[in-house]
């Protein structure tokens, strides 16, 4: 008995000193455009990611977490402030970020936080105000694309200057992003996979005029005038299955060489040591479509498809063990997280909740998912079309053509077939939970 006591003894005493250290710094490495189901460790099947999958063994990974917005302006907006497009109100590109917003960095900055942000540019372009907070802030301009091997080096090179104190870094790169532009990188990464392959999308640059195109959204909203020959060339890819299944083909590639670029950035954090007192979170803002329902990308047109809201989210918190969680969670529970991990108070603003006891391992009640959809060019303050999800079901509400649809995401994934009839109960509470989220009527 003694002998049990003396063990419960130091059993309950040896945690506190074996606990690791709250971590002090944060990276956040974000993939514009990457939908979690390409990627090996979310059950892929071509090996666009071996590197991460390998690394994802070390984390805790999140495999149904939902990004709140289709597009990337926003998401971004979601993820750095945890408040919901319904409410940040930055749903169309006329809109930028207002004051009233506090986005992650100003949170750390004020804590005491160094911020550096190197990102692919466009919607994180400083001019939507996504640099607030940030000491330095990469982006080259509106409309210029950066991609990773230039923003993870630069990345790689400020960890390697850490000196004293707490630091905050954000990565960003639009490598998976139309337009697909492969000619950097030359035919052997653009024909990684499916090399057999001969056809019109090789002479084509998936861009956003191809995306506005193939989607069929009117030319005119989008200011484009596509010349007929190209039109013909675009309907053309679009109905031979073979070519849609090649432009896919272009998207592993890219994601493949993705993954040869990340880890510069663990090798900086372990060659300076900051691997132990460093969270690194990576994630995407919105997958895009590959030919799913006749279209593609995103944000020419509304789509809460899986393919579009389902991102990858993973966490690497030092000393936290490496666990899957299968919960529904949602990219506006990222801020509150990294906060708790990072032993600060989450912001009164915040609408996400921390994942931090999810990833422990600790169980909680349920969650909801809840995600939106706009267009770019829309003059509409709030999103259009929405959906909800828990671990099996999923509804979408078209606000337009004021239409419902309910999936049974287990028995069928790809959201084909259209169960509302069969599930009276499911399609009631789905959308009364979706009706109080938007505090609107639903149909
Ligand atoms: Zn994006
Ligand atoms: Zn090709």
């Amino acid at each position: 008995m003694r002998y049990i006591f003396a063990a419960a003894i130091f059993l309950f005493t040896r945690p506190s000193s074996a606990e690791p250290a709250t971590p002090r710094n944060l990276v956040i490495i974000a993939v514009d455009g990457l939908r979690a189901d390409h990627l090996g460790l979310y059950g892929y099947a071509r090996a666009t990611s071996p590197k991460l999958d390998a690394r994802a063994k070390s984390a805790v990974v999140f495999d149904r977490a939902i990004s709140q917005a289709s597009w990337t302006l926003p998401s971004f907006t979601t993820l750095f402030t945890s408040v919901d497009p319904i409410d940040h109100g930055v749903n169309t590109s006329h809109v930028t970020l207002g004051p009233g917003l506090r986005l992650l960095a100003e949170v750390l900055k004020d804590a005491g936080f160094k911020n550096a942000g190197f990102v692919g540019g466009h919607f994180l372009d400083p001019v939507f105000g996504f640099a607030r907070g940030f000491d330095l802030y990469r982006a080259d301009g509106e409309g210029n694309y950066r991609f990773l091997p230039q923003t993870a080096a630069q990345g790689a090179d400020w960890i390697r200057g850490w000196k004293n104190g707490r630091h905050f870094l954000f990565i960003h790169g639009n490598d998976v992003h139309p337009p697909f532009d492969l000619t950097s990188q030359g035919a052997k990464v653009r024909h990684l996979f499916d090399a057999d392959y001969r056809g019109p999308v090789d002479d084509t640059l998936i861009d956003y005029q191809f995306v506005a195109e193939y989607n069929k959204v009117p030319a005119e909203s989008q200011g484009l005038t596509p010349p007929p020959d190209y039109v013909r060339r675009v309907d053309e890819i679009r109905a031979d299955p073979r070519s849609v299944r090649h432009i896919s083909a272009h998207y592993d590639a890219q994601i493949r060489h993705v993954d040869d670029t990340l880890p510069q950035v663990f090798d900086a954090l372990a060659r300076t040591g900051h691997d132990a007192d460093t969270i690194v979170v990576l994630l995407a803002d919105h997958g895009l479509e590959m030919g799913e329902k006749g279209r593609l990308a995103t944000a020419f047109h509304l789509t809460q498809y899986q393919s579009v809201v389902h991102v990858p989210l993973i966490f690497w918190v030092p000393g936290l063990t490496p666990r899957r969680v299968s919960r529904p969670v949602e990219l506006l529970d990222v801020a509150p997280t990294v906060l708790d991990f990072l032993g600060l108070p989450a912001q009164a603003s915040y609408q996400g909740r921390s994942l931090a006891g999810l990833a422990r391992g600790q169980s909680e009640p349920p969650r909801l998912a809840f995600s939106s959809s706009s267009l770019i060019g829309d003059t509409r303050r709030d999103p259009p079309m929405f959906s909800v999800q828990d671990e099996r079901w999923k509804l979408i509400y078209d606000s337009i053509t004021r239409s419902r649809r309910l999936y049974d995401l287990a028995a069928d994934p790809q959201e084909n077939v259209d169960v509302s009839g069969g599930h009276p109960k499911q399609l009631a509470r789905l959308t009364q939970a979706l009706a109080d989220h938007i505090r609107r009527q639903v149909p």
